[in-house]
């Protein structure tokens, strides 16, 4: 499996990679109607293009593990410089063993997130004083600049 992320896909939008996951795996958004927004998650990924790679993973390994399709995503979020997946089951069963499996790989990616730029998908560390972020050194020089200059 593949976590880091291949330079040419920051390329890519976040919004595009909403676009694919919530088509790909529709039923884990159900309230989804063609043409209205994103729901249940109103504003969408709220996350950088650096995750970008990492959420595709973790969309693709859940729907793997997941045969009965009870994943039901409520949001996509960054929070405290680290990624939050907040997800529920609907009514159809899975095993224990199911829920388990979904409850790692979701931490596993929050985890991977608090050592991956949320800019660029290199390795980074979270920073910040008030606002905290996940930046690799390059993407903290440039956010340096851009707050003082
Ligand atoms: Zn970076």
């Amino acid at each position: 499996m593949k976590w880091i992320k291949d330079p040419k896909k920051t390329k890519k939008t976040i919004r595009q990679l909403e676009e694919r996951i919530t088509k790909k795996y529709s039923y884990m958004f159900p309230r989804q109607k063609p043409g209205t927004p994103l729901l249940p998650i109103v504003f969408g990924f709220e996350v950088g293009p650096g995750w970008y790679d990492l959420l595709e993973n973790m969309f693709n390994t859940i729907a793997l593990i997941d045969i009965n399709k009870t994943v039901i995503i409520q949001q996509v979020k960054e929070k405290f410089g680290g990624l939050r997946f907040y997800y529920g089951h609907n009514e159809i069963r899975a095993s224990e063993e199911i829920y388990d499996a979904i409850s790692f790989v979701v931490r596993c990616g929050e985890s991977i997130s608090e050592h991956t730029c949320e800019e660029c998908g290199e390795w980074g560390k979270i920073i910040g004083g008030g606002w905290l972020y996940c930046r690799c050194k390059k993407c903290e020089k440039r956010l340096k600049k851009e707050r003082f200059i």
